[in-house]
């Protein structure tokens, strides 16, 4: 497999496939400086921040591998778990931090529901962002993607109205007997896929991703996985491995049969080479070092930057909330402030030589070409 025989950006599925299990020559440092060298090209060596905040861990999914899951009963340290929502005022505050700090964008992330209250509330503080963060430097305010799952066109209409421009949506896996063995049947793939249409269709940037490790997920599964985020045209990936759930939801996993069956080193591994192998294939998206890289190693996130990653999301939840929207174990900096996540993030990008942009929406030249 070379750049002399495979023309750029296309890949077979068997290509990606040897590519996954490690057949790149020269092995990954090879892949991941071929990465690199088509993320330079294609969206440049800066890092884009987006500064993330939880905002609710209130589900009414019950996604068997995830600890804020609607039967969530216990957090990872055997206390109950507590449902929390942020005030609008507790948000602006983020909203804030994330200015003065020279983010240009945040992305605002919560537990799925769909009732009435809750959709009148972001559309409420999507508007209230908007207005209060305006700056020289961001005539239309920051930059906000949202991430509260499967919602209605409609629902998605108000949101892009209200200000936001970007959404995460992960698939999680493309493959159907896979997702089925993941959701409750009353979570179809379909809706998921429906989904994804329909933020496009609204004029949303799409973002979306996989957990990579799940068992039983094979490297032709992630193959597709690749080619199905092209296939979607997707502007932004957000995608990480498959860890160990907390809190009672790792019992639910453990029912289900969905523990992880491999190391968090081969995981992690994995993880990396997918990075590589999407920025080879999609070249000029938004890829983000996912937080849950650094589950399984200290450097996650920076290796993640090393192998073609452009995005760090610094967690600008308040300290206190953290505990509870511990989605999986090891889930790094529960324990740390905003200013602790915000101070250390300058850091990871600087171990992994690169340079920081700073006061811009940093949206992927993917999604301004179109
Ligand atoms: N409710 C929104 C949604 O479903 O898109 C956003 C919140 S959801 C908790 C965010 C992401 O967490 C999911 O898309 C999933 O990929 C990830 N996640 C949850 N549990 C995980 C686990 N055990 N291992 C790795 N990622 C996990």
């Amino acid at each position: 497999m070379s750049d002399t025989i495979v023309p750029r950006g296309t890949f077979s599925l068997e290509e990606l496939e040897e590519l996954l299990l490690g057949r790149w020559p020269g092995g990954d440092a090879a892949l991941a400086a071929r990465a690199r060298q088509v993320m330079a090209d294609e969206v440049g060596e800066e890092v884009r921040l987006r500064g993330l905040l939880e905002f609710s861990n209130r589900c009414t999914s019950d996604c068997y591998y995830c600890g804020i899951r609607r039967s969530s009963r216990s957090d990872d340290q055997g206390a109950p778990l507590v449902r929390f929502d942020l005030s609008e005022e507790a948000i602006l505050e983020g909203a804030r931090l994330c200015l003065q700090e020279g983010y240009g964008s945040m992305t605002l992330q919560a537990g799925e529901r769909r009732d009435r209250p809750f959709i009148d509330f972001v559309e409420g503080v999507l508007r209230r962002i908007k207005e209060e963060t305006v700056t020289p430097d961001l005539p239309r305010g920051l930059g906000i993607t949202l991430s509260v799952g499967e919602q209605t066109r409609e629902t998605y209409r108000r949101f892009f109205d209200a200000g936001a421009h970007r959404y995460l949506l992960r698939v999680e896996t493309s493959n159907p007997r896979l997702f089925a063995r993941l959701h409750p049947p009353e979570q179809p793939l379909e809706r998921r896929l429906q989904a994804l249409e329909d933020l496009r269709a609204e004029g949303f940037q799409v973002g979306t991703g996989v957990m990579i490790g799940i068992p039983g997920q094979t490297s032709r599964d992630l193959a597709r996985d690749i080619m199905f985020f092209r296939e979607i045209d997707a502007d932004m990936i957000g995608m990480g491995p498959y860890i160990e759930a907390a809190g009672s939801a790792r019992e639910e996993m453990h029912r289900q049969g969905l523990l992880p069956d491999t190391s968090g080193a081969e995981r992690l591994r994995l993880s990396l080479r997918m990075i590589a192998a999407t920025r080879l294939v999609l070249r000029d998206v938004n890829i983000a070092a996912a937080t849950a890289l650094q589950a399984l190693s200290p450097t996650g996130r920076e290796q993640g930057l090393a192998f073609g990653a452009n995005v760090l999301m610094p967690i600008v939840t308040p300290g206190g909330q953290r505990r509870a929207y511990q989605l999986y174990q090891g889930k790094p900096c529960v324990e740390e402030t905003a200013r602790e996540c915000i101070s250390c993030t300058p850091r990871r990008a600087a171990w992994a030589r690169r340079p920081v942009s700073y006061h811009s929406w940093g949206d992927a030249p993917h999604a301004r070409r179109k």
